[in-house]
């Protein structure tokens, strides 16, 4: 269960000023100001799931895969 989307708790200080680029949606922006959140994705036609960053609250409802968003 996470508790927080916030970088700050799960991303190291010393990586919170580093520029990551959006999976969603290409923004490009310091992980600090972004959100992570527990994400079911594809890769390599597998369903995985892990914490992954995102630049904006929308964009994990974007890039959570459908099977998961009710869409199945
Ligand atoms: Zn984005």
């Amino acid at each position: 269960m996470l508790h927080s989307i916030e970088p700050m708790a799960f991303i190291a200080p010393e990586m919170l000023r580093a520029v990551a680029k959006c999976p969603h949606c290409g923004t490009e922006c310091a992980m600090s100001d972004g959100v992570v959140g527990l994400l079911h994705y594809r890769f390599e036609n597998e369903l995985r799931y892990s914490l992954v960053w995102v630049c904006q609250p929308l964009c994990i409802l974007g890039f959570e895969h459908a099977q998961f968003m009710g869409h199945a």
